[in-house]
């Protein structure tokens, strides 16, 4: 029989690799056990494992005995440990219910604490506690908490209650309510329970625990849970673990607290304790921002000019303990934690760990600086940087030198510029991004809720909470700028409107914040490009030395090249030569190139091109000092570039003496129905071989001049698209030789350059062996090899892609990351016959894909020698190159 219930803390026995494994017992319960195993002090529980929740899911939400009774056994072992026993009139043990899943999830149940208080519990609390305030305080919160989460009642009718309460008696805060004042309250809760659930707030406690537990259980299949799952990746089929825990209490006086800390910044990556708390305050009433939680160290308090005295000041044998088990936590875990305590009468207690969520520049800088303390390796540290969140160092950040119209202030939450329109719920955020505005999401505070609305916004905005709010918390994670706890701002959701400082705003209005220090800008402030020397450097160089794969970048502008190069590009992989063609002062050649009938007037037109294309690739060779070229002839239908207006129609008819008429019949004849398979690539070399010519020729003369010039050679790879035929490439590498010898005669000098083809059709994979012996090199065109293995059009995809992935029949969107399974098949297959032609043939990708971590790791398992990426996506590719290589 499997294990159903693992019980931690306490006097259980050693923890067992089933225990430790958060597949198993989820992320909190495996990291509780671990804890304790260790010797912290961890308040003992049990944890039930998720094949459990998976099990009761699937069993038309029904326990087996086997749990009822190993939970039984479970309970046991708390009330062993801590000498109390659950119900007991005269000295109750009290739970919390968490619930935990393998990774932590925003939309599971929240936890309920104090469970096991009923009418007869509370006074036995109170006499034990010898604190009549506290036992009523802990019940009332019981109650709410247990109507909000399990019974699914409205937690607004409380929450009213107890305004009603603290306004009659003049009272601000709740630490100014009595226990008289809690016990008439918890009066009042029991009778809203009484009517809007119908029956009685449940007394008997077994009751009180399975209803959680079954709560914990059915808040997997929640629709908050679902639509984070969604957008995390994350199978539904993991279930959720449920923690049960002896309860230790924060909110017994001034000699109590809770807290919530990182054991370093996670904005920064500092080596500083990190971390907010509250004296005489329960669970989650730090990040509820209910009060306004102080500082955990003496220097953060000073940096903030806070009064309120932090921890360390004001309990320092509990802060002193707390410090001791960070150091010994990132002994343990080798990594930056996020931990969550309580004190209880100056005892410290811990309630979780877990690696912390961090900013793009806090996870390098602390990769950095534990390689260097020798707490993890080289090869560790490139591992433990996620590629895609360099995303966000490499983007700008606001100008210094901008000038800024500063409204007001919060707490930098979460660094990064952002600017956009007001919006003030997270439906709104993601209509307004659909139809293509950037946005501000700006709420009082946000909950789990508005996730797929901060998902959708350029950054956040709350008027609430602190460092450690859901909000900054989950902006973090997604590298989304935010500004927390922003007192000056108040919202007017009946109006839409606000106000930030003295400034009256409407819903719509545009703002910038800084994430970095938490200013609130009216308007959009210009921004600068990222730095990429330091901790970005150090480990980019690191990378470098693990990787085997070349990284390249796509790009067709001297601008985009030389960013390339600054972001550490050594190649460019795919040079689009069109784009060059839609250039306004070139337009007309190429039209009248496109609507000549004869060859003549098709020579004339190119006459125009020829100096122009040189020049865009001298300028590119420059940029590019001797590094590999590769430059694809053009590949797209020619109506692209055709007129449209009859204005244009007009001018082309001036400037070729042809009649409007007659160049609109020769348009409509270049009309195709399907131009994506249609006159385009390397057809349209080999029916206007002029064409290519010209190409070939102005990429040959820029290299000479070039070499000449600087008296570095650029290696040109000159690469013909849509190739389905050896043939094909045949005739057009023999058109471009030629060329090459006549530019060479011209010219006196010569330049090495390479002949080569995409892969980018399901024949051509499949002849590539045949293709390789006119081929030098093969660079594969993922967009196109996926549109023609999968017969989807990319351009018309996005109707029925969407569903595709939600239903379960693609993992994800095969344009963004590659179809290893199907499409990969044939790049293995044409790498292998290409291989076999021509041992030392260049194999590359230039798609989309080639930006990709999971894309780029395929590509080195099939052995290629370089990727090609976006500029800004070129650091992505080096870092997800090294982790590839690692594997
Ligand atoms: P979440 O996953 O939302 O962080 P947790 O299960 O960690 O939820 O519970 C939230 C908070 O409740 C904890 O940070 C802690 O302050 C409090 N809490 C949970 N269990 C206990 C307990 N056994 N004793 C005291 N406080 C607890
Ligand atoms: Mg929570
Ligand atoms: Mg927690």
């Amino acid at each position: 029989m499997v294990q159903t219930v693992y019980p931690f803390g306490g006097d259980a026995a050693h923890v067992d690799t089933r225990q430790r494994d958060k597949t198993i017992t989820g992320g909190k319960g495996a990291n509780l056990a671990e804890m304790a195993s260790i010797g912290l002090p961890v308040p003992p529980g049990f944890t039930i494992t998720t094949e459990e929740c998976v099990s009761y899911l699937q069993h038309g939400a029904e326990f087996s005995d086997a749990l009822r009774e190993a939970v039984a056994g479970a309970v046991g072992h708390i009330e062993a440990s801590v000498g109390k026993k659950f119900g007991h009139a005269g000295d109750p043990l009290l739970v919390s219910v968490r619930s935990g899943a393998r990774v932590s999830m925003p939309g599971m149940m929240d936890t309920v604490l104090n469970l096991g208080l009923n009418d007869q519990t509370v006074e036995g609390l109170s006499a034990t506690s010898g604190d009549e305030r506290f036992a009523w305080d802990s019940y009332r919160r019981f109650i709410q908490m247990y109507s909000d989460v399990v019974l699914g009642l409205d937690h607004g009718l409380f929450e009213e209650a107890l305004e009603i309460a603290k306004e009659d008696n003049g009272f601000y805060a709740d630490t100014e309510l009595s226990a008289e004042d809690w016990k008439a309250l918890v009066t009042e809760f029991k009778g809203i329970v009484q009517t809007e659930w119908g029956k009685p707030f449940p007394q008997d406690v077994n009751e009180q625990l399975w209803g959680a537990i079954r709560a914990v259980f059915d808040s997997w299949d929640s629709d908050r849970a679902k639509v984070y799952r969604r957008l995390n990746d994350i199978p539904g089929d993991w279930g959720t673990a449920v923690n049960v825990q002896a309860m230790v209490f924060g909110n017994m006086g001034d000699t109590s607290a809770t807290g919530v800390a990182f054991t370093r910044d996670p904005a920064t990556g500092e080596r500083a304790y990190y971390g907010e708390y509250l004296i005489n305050a329960q669970g989650e009433d730090v990040v509820a921002g209910i009060r306004t939680p102080q500082y955990l160290t003496k220097a953060a308090r000073e940096a903030a000019g806070a009064k309120p005295l932090s921890m360390e000041e004001a309990m320092p044998e509990a802060y002193g303990e707390l410090a001791r088990v960070f150091d010994l936590l990132e002994k343990h875990y080798k990594d930056m934690q996020d931990i969550e305590f309580t004190v209880e009468r100056g005892k410290l207690w811990m309630l979780q760990t877990r690696s912390g969520k961090r900013t793009a520049k806090a996870a390098l800088k602390m990769a950095v600086d534990m390689e260097a303390d020798g707490l993890i390796t080289r090869e560790e540290a490139v591992r433990r940087v996620d590629p895609m969140a360099l995303d966000q160092l490499l983007h700008p950040t606001l100008d210094p030198d901008a000038e800024r119209n500063v409204l007001g202030a919060g707490l930098p939450a979460s660094p990064g510029a952002a600017a956009g329109k007001i919006v003030l719920d997270a439906d709104t955020a993601e209509q307004w991004v659909e139809r293509g505005e950037k946005v501000i999401l700006v709420r009082v505070e946000t909950s789990p809720e508005d996730i797929h609305g901060m998902h959708a916004a350029q950054g956040i905005l709350t008027a609430r909470g602190g460092m450690t709010s859901h909000a900054a918390v989950v902006a973090r994670g997604m590298g989304r700028p935010c500004v927390s706890g922003a007192s000056g701002v108040s919202i007017d959701l009946k109006t839409r409107t606000l106000k930030i400082g003295y400034q009256d705003l409407n819903e719509g209005d545009e703002i910038t914040l800084d994430g970095a220090n938490g200013q609130i800008m009216l308007g959009i402030v210009p921004t600068v490009e990222p730095e990429l020397a330091g901790d970005f450097g150090t480990l980019m160089e690191w990378a470098d030395a693990l990787r085997r794969m070349k990284v390249r970048t796509n790009a067709e502008t001297p601008d985009d090249c030389k960013m390339a190069r600054q972001f550490g590009a050594e190649g460019i992989g795919l040079c689009r030569t069109e784009h060059m063609f839609f250039d306004a002062s070139r337009i007309k050649a190429v039209r009248q190139m496109i609507l000549a009938e004869e060859e003549a007037g098709r020579s004339s037109a190119l006459e125009v091109l020829l100096p122009e294309q040189r020049a865009d690739f001298t300028a590119i060779f420059e940029v590019m000092a001797g590094l590999p070229c590769t430059i694809r002839l053009l590949d797209p239908p020619l109506h692209e570039f055709l007129p449209t207006q009859d204005s244009e129609f007009e001018e082309l008819a001036d400037t070729t003496g042809l009649g409007v008429d007659h160049l609109k019949r020769r348009a409509g004849e270049l009309h195709e129905f399907n131009p994506m398979l249609g006159h385009r690539g390397c057809r349209l070399g080999i029916t206007f071989p002029e064409i290519y010519e010209m190409q070939a020729r102005a990429i040959f003369e820029a290299a000479c001049d070039v070499k000449t010039a600087s008296g570095e050679a650029p290696i040109p790879e000159i690469m013909v698209p849509l190739v389905a035929t050896q043939k094909e490439l045949a005739i057009l590498k023999a058109l471009i030789d030629e060329t090459a010898q006549k530019v060479f005669a011209e010219k006196g000098t010569s330049v090495e350059y390479l002949v080569g083809t995409m892969i980018e059709l399901p024949r051509a994979a499949l002849m590539a062996g045949e293709i390789a012996e006119e081929g030098a090199f093969f660079s594969f065109g993922t967009n196109d090899l996926t549109q023609t293995t999968l017969g989807v059009s990319r351009d018309d995809s996005a109707k029925f892609l969407a569903p595709y992935v939600e239903k379960g029949i693609f993992a994800r969107d095969p344009f963004v990351s590659l179809d290893v399974e199907g499409v990969g098949q044939l790049v293995e297959l044409a790498a292998q016959r290409g291989r076999a032609t021509r041992p030392d043939i260049k194999l590359g990708i230039c798609g989309e894909h080639g930006g990709d971590p999971a894309s780029i790791a395929f590509c080195e398992k099939v052995g290629l020698d370089y990727v090609s990426a976006s500029p800004y996506r070129v650091p992505i590719a080096r870092l997800a190159a090294a982790q590839a290589a690692l594997k």
